[in-house]
């Protein structure tokens, strides 16, 4: 990576600290990912980001607000970014998801909490991620009792705007979010000094749209019989779209899917055939977590759809762009982002009915249903998942487990029985 030392130093980062994270992650990134063979030549775009993750990208951010511009970092796929971009502001995806920022969390929050929530106020608190160091304001909301405490300790140290996610999902909910979604463009005026007009919004639901349709688009391609891509991949570039500038992003996306599209006609495929199908459901894998992927990648399987906010949640549905006036594209964005089927709410049914669906349409052989320790709504929402996908035939098993390496073992050891289990009953059809 270029000398950014300067330019870490103005973000008033711990040097010597962000030094030793710095040392680990090629190293984790090339044992992951740079040992998979066939990968597409698109891959290569992904690589130089992950090799320039706290350089380039903090760089432009940098030369952004230099300029006027404003960052806004957020932690959950609530935060409606065309907002954020019709008040000519900059959003960034911030959740934490190495196991490095753990013990910095635990020394403000309580150690029997999720690691995703310690991990993102141990980035904070230690001064080593330029993401939080480059937001001028963090964006929190009211999903899990975890997230919501966690913003009392984080506004200690950053201004914070908390939105307030209805737990139900009634007539009455969806305009309170509505409502949520006006205060946060009202705060989002405040900060970036610019007024969010009909033009503009309308303007940027498109350019979201897009980039919801391109990764649509990319995940379209992992539902072929022959793989063009692994899930290792594929998860990679979603977490990269919580970064990176939009429309760069859209047009990099676009171009390794006509490579994979290629890759289709021509039956490439990167798995060997028969490898059992993995839709992975559950909490969400932050940039640096490929845990469960690598995992499942190297005792057998391959995953083909990720139900989670990592995943599906983030692009599957659209925001009408037929709307004209501010008042109804505040409803329209409510409705969008109230049909995502977190956890959080209660009752939560159009989860499991997502689930099967895309079971059926990436053509899966199984689910995994990967929840992190101390998620009590994922955790405890399993049994009805369990319960009908059960009823459906379809085979599933719960993993839980955290960013740490040391029940790698145990967890290969039970995914090789799954696949197992998996593929006899294949025969079995036969
Ligand atoms: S799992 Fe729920 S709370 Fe967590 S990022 Fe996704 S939508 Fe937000
Ligand atoms: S994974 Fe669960 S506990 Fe952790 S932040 Fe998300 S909803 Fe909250």
């Amino acid at each position: 990576m270029a000398d950014y030392r300067e330019l870490w130093e103005s973000l008033d980062m711990d040097l010597e600290k962000h030094d030793e994270l710095c040392q680990v992650l090629p190293e984790f990134y090339g044992d992951i990912y740079m040992t998979q063979e066939k990968r597409p030549e698109g891959m290569n775009y992904f690589n130089f980001v992950i090799s320039e993750i706290h350089g380039l990208r903090i760089k432009e951010l940098n030369e952004h607000r230099k300029n006027g511009k404003k960052v806004f970092g957020s932690f959950c796929v609530f935060v409606p970014d065309e907002v954020i971009l019709a008040a000519d502001g900059i959003g960034v995806g911030l959740c934490g998801g190495s196991e490095f920022w753990v013990p910095d969390g635990e020394k403000v929050l309580p150690r029997n909490m999720c690691p995703l929530i310690k991990a993102s106020v141990g980035a904070k608190i230690s001064g080593t991620c330029p993401y939080f160091q480059s937001a001028d304001m963090l964006v929190g909301e009211t999903t899990c009792d975890g997230k919501k405490k966690a913003w009392e300790i984080l506004e200690d140290y950053i201004p914070m705007h908390v939105m307030d996610l209805p737990q139900m999902k009634r007539e009455k909910d969806k305009e309170n979010f509505k409502d949520e979604i006006k205060i946060f463009k009202e705060k989002v005026e405040e900060v970036t000094g610019n007024k969010v007009s009909a033009e503009s919004l309308k303007e940027t639901i498109k350019l979201v749209n897009n980039k919801r349709k391109t990764l649509q688009r990319l995940y379209n391609t992992r539902k072929a019989e022959n793989l063009p891509i692994s899930g290792k991949d594929a998860l990679l570039i979603t977490q990269v779209a919580f970064y990176d500038d939009t429309n760069r992003f859209i047009d990099k996306v676009n171009e390794l899917c006509d490579e994979l599209e290629n890759r289709i006609e021509e039956k490439v495929s990167v798995f060997k055939e028969g490898t059992p199908r993995i839709l992975l459901t559950g909490t969400p894998m932050a940039i640096p977590n490929w845990k469960m992927h690598h995992l499942i990648e190297t005792s057998g399987g391959a995953v083909v759809c990720e139900e989670a906010c990592t995943g599906t949640k983030y692009f599957e549905r659209l925001v009408d762009e037929d709307n004209e006036d501010l008042d109804s594209q505040l409803r329209a964005l409510s409705e969008r982002y109230m049909g995502i089927n977190c956890a959080c709410f209660s009752p939560n049914d159009g989860r499991i009915d997502d689930i099967i669906r895309l079971y059926k349409e990436y053509n899966a052989d199984g689910v995994i249903y990967n929840s992190l320790p101390f998620c009590h709504t994922y955790a405890i929402e399993y049994k009805k998942v369990k319960d009908a996908l059960e009823k459906e035939g379809i085979p599933v098993i719960m993993i839980e487990t955290d960013y740490s390496l040391q029940d790698a073992g145990q967890i290969n050891t039970r995914l090789e029985a799954f696949f197992e289990m998996i593929n006899m009953n294949k025969e079995l059809a036969i």
